[in-house]
């Protein structure tokens, strides 16, 4: 059926920026609208693209709330939100081919807007679908709105990537932000009294069912850009002044705790920098808070910066000399060949009872049941809400790379499915800066002690006792023994590389 009143299509495509303020896209797709334009909002849930990480089980739940807030805030502007499942190289033509039948429009007056992605996979989509577009005739626009600084702009002067944060963050504050955009308001649109369906939201069975574990997620997180705003609105008031201090201390709310809010996009970098930069400027006792928490948000553009060079970030050690380095495997990890190994050396197949152990160590650490109550409080905080306090994740992480020896991409694994603000590019880039064979690692010889951190950290033990199990069990290894092995282990990789 023809609707007359409908003389264009501008289609706002979301991905990984679930919000209406600063979503330079959706502002564009309805800049200029005259009242004959339909513009339309469409979400892509893509898990099978070559490259493209399917998303973990808690990044689900996060996406299933993230995606039902938008649509609502979409839907006071007037602008519908379609929902299709698939590979969005076939998807995004097929929704963009039956809008054009269903209103009788020229391939011309189809336009596609959307905010540009840095991962590997993602950019091979997004340049194909651009260019299929554009050749059958349609708009297509794409914007810088998810990082700071978009990658291939800050570059060395020989136009490397930097591989030690500092000159990187240097280089980056040279370069002028681009200013948040409002809100957009009540769009004008065409009147569309029908429109191609696309797909429930609920049949994409998101969330968990049998059992459904998300009640901690739940109590802890709300999805959504307008929660976002509010949490930002209590950092700037309330976080920012003490983030140097509280930023070590898992015990108390002293961080932004804006990851999930960042990974999604409910809120965009440049809102919450411009935020901390006026907060800085205003306030000379919360300088030097806001500022460090300025600095953290460009660690995020660092980790980006690390996955557009190195889209493999999540398989392969940065640093090769790591590729001879005898960690373990768990099973279910176990490299292959086939699965795209990343060390050089075949591994070292170990005896069914040493891949016992193995497995055994690996589900202590997930289960936090290690022994070392201030990794179990973090393994556990981490599955009962979905996120970890940064300083917890360091130790965690050192525990189970040097301590127990296992390879970091098991870590960076579970991390995945149980993180609600794990992304594909900070979780694999801060695991190999723990485990050493990241871009500016840590000296792989900074072997965290979980009881001194835990002495320092947590002196109360106000963390430990919220999140800890009740009872203590006998450490699964000696961290003394364990780590002159690990740093033994290091020497001999140095020696043989
Ligand atoms: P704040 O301290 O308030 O910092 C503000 C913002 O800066 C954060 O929201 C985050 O977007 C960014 N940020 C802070 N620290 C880092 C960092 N080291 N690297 C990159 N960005 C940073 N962060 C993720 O967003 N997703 C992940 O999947 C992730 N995996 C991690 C895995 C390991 C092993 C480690 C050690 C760290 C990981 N981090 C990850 C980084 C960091 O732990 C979290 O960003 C931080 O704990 C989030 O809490 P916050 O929002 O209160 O941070």
């Amino acid at each position: 059926m023809t609707n007359p009143a409908v003389r264009a299509v501008h289609i706002a495509w979301f991905r990984d920026d679930l919000r209406i303020a600063d979503n330079p896209a959706l502002f564009a797709a309805l800049e200029g609208n005259d009242g004959g334009t339909l513009t339309i909002a469409v979400y892509v849930h893509d898990e099978v693209s070559e490259n493209i990480r399917p998303l973990g089980s808690a990044a689900r739940w996060w996406l299933h709330h993230g995606l039902r807030e938008l649509r609502a805030q979409l839907s006071e502007l007037g602008v519908p939100l379609v929902l299709h499942q698939g590979t969005a190289l076939l998807k995004i033509p097929e929704a963009t081919e039956a809008l054009r039948q269903h209103f009788g429009l020229n391939p011309e007056d189809l336009s596609v807007y959307w905010n540009r992605r840095y991962g590997g996979g993602e950019r091979a989509v997004d340049a194909s679908l651009m260019e299929l577009l554009r050749g059958q005739g349609a708009t297509v626009s794409s914007f810088s709105a998810t990082l700071l600084h978009e990658p291939w702009t800050v570059q060395t002067q020989e136009q490397r990537p930097y591989k030690v944060f500092t000159p990187f963050h240097n280089a980056a504050q040279l370069i002028p932000l681009r200013p948040a955009l409002p809100a957009p308001s009540n769009a004008q649109q065409a009147r569309a009294p029908e429109m191609p369906a696309g797909e429930e939201l609920d049949s994409w069975g998101l969330l968990p069912s049998r059992p459904d574990w998300s009640a901690g997620l739940a109590a802890a997180w709300t999805p959504g850009e307008a929660a976002a705003h509010e949490r930002l609105g209590v950092v700037l008031q309330d976080v920012a002044a003490d983030y140097l201090l509280g930023r070590d201390r898992p015990g108390i709310d002293g961080t932004s705790r804006l990851s999930p809010a960042l990974r999604w996009g409910h809120l965009s970098p440049v809102q919450v920098w411009e935020a901390l930069g006026a907060v800085a400027a205003t306030h000379p006792e919360a300088a030097e808070g806001a500022r460090a928490m300025m600095r953290q948000l460009a660690w995020r553009d660092f980790c980006w910066n690390q996955l557009y060079h190195r889209p493999d970030l999540g398989r392969v050690n940065l640093r090769t000399e790591f590729n001879e380095f005898d960690w373990a495997w768990p099973t279910g990890l176990l490299p292959t060949p086939a699965s795209g190994r990343p060390a050089a050396k075949p591994p070292t197949v170990p005896s069914d009872a040493v891949q016992g152990q193995i497995n055994a160590l690996h589900e202590a650490w997930c289960r936090g049941e290690t022994g070392f109550p201030l990794v179990d409080a973090g393994m556990r905080e981490l599955w009962e809400t979905g996120w970890m306090h940064n300083r917890v994740r360091m130790v965690t992480a050192s525990l189970l790379v040097k301590n127990l020896g296992i390879h970091w991409r098991a870590g960076e694994a579970w991390f995945w499915d149980t993180l609600v603000d794990a992304d594909p590019a900070s979780n694999p880039a801060n695991w190999q800066w723990v485990a050493g064979c990241g871009a500016d690692a840590a000296p792989y010889f900074r072997v965290f002690n979980p009881v001194l951190q835990a002495k320092k950290f947590d002196a109360q033990g106000r963390y430990r006792a919220r999140f800890g199990p009740l009872l203590n069990q006998e450490p699964v290894v000696d961290l003394k023994e364990s780590r002159a092995a690990a740093l033994a282990a290091y020497e001999h990789m140095r020696h043989s590389a």
